[in-house]
């Protein structure tokens, strides 16, 4: 069983369409280096808690009970990634612009934990994407979560595909490529979105929201393969089996290796 150390990068509200056509070289360099998909399924509603929720603990919405992006404690409880990888024993540590994305764990699993209020800052990814770089080469920290936001900000104030929409976009992959530079060698990858948009919102039963594009990079995914019928579920046992850590039975998705 592999035990590597994994880091988990969510972009806000970032479209497959819009990843294939935005022009920055990542296109190439996910499709020569990482298994990945532009076909992968958000959750139902695609709003942001309620996905990262099923990301983490890899159950759809109506299953850990958030339907919006208040939180809402679980009738039956489950335990999901982040208290898998601490009763492993292992370290963790979050990067987050959203306050709300505290809820992703309970209180305490958390290592490290880093929170800037975005809309403070011209460009919170980047400056989160700093800190966790920093965090890693002082730390090492076994399972890192850099979740960025400014994708989504965008989209919500100016709207889905538009110019500033893609300038977000390739910032958001500038960040990710740096990430890839820093740490590919030492780090397994794993890249996504929550949901996608339309016009300045999203959490509707379409494709435009729901469709997702999913990267993996790391020795145990084939370069250029394209997995079929992925979804926010498979994150959490694919992150698991990464650092071989067992899934939890209540676990719904199913790792892409
Ligand atoms: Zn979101």
């Amino acid at each position: 069983m592999s035990s590597q150390k994994v880091i988990l990068v969510t972009i806000d509200g970032l479209r497959p369409d819009a990843f294939l056509t935005c022009g920055h070289p990542m296109v190439d360099y996910v499709r020569k280096n990482a298994s990945y998909t532009v076909k992968g399924s958000s959750v139902l509603p695609p709003v942001t808690l309620p996905a990262h929720l099923s990301i983490f603990y890899s159950v759809p919405p109506q299953r850990h009970g958030t339907l919006t992006n208040t939180y809402t404690p679980p009738v039956r409880p489950i335990d999901g990634l982040f208290e898998h990888i601490r009763h492993a024993g292992k370290t963790t540590a979050i990067f987050y612009g959203w306050e709300q994305m505290r809820d992703v764990s309970r209180p305490g699993s958390m290592t490290y934990a880093e929170y800037v209020k975005s809309k403070v800052l011209e460009n919170a990814d980047t400056y989160l994407t700093d800190r966790a770089l920093l965090c890693i080469r002082e730390h090492e920290p076994d399972f890192v979560f850099l979740y960025l936001v400014d994708v989504d900000e965008c989209g919500h104030r100016d709207g889905w595909m538009t110019e500033s929409y893609f300038n977000r976009v390739r910032i958001a992959l500038d960040n990710l490529k740096r990430v890839l530079d820093a740490c590919g060698d030492q780090y397994t990858v794993i890249v996504s979105a929550d949901h996608g948009g339309h016009e300045r919102t999203h959490g509707e039963n379409i494709p435009e929201d729901m469709t997702i594009p999913m990267f993996f990079f790391g020795e145990m995914f084939e370069p250029g393969k394209e997995p079929e019928g992925l979804s926010l579920l498979d994150i959490a046992p694919t992150v698991a089996k990464a650092m071989g850590i067992p899934a939890d039975p209540d676990w719904e998705g199913k790792s892409v290796f």
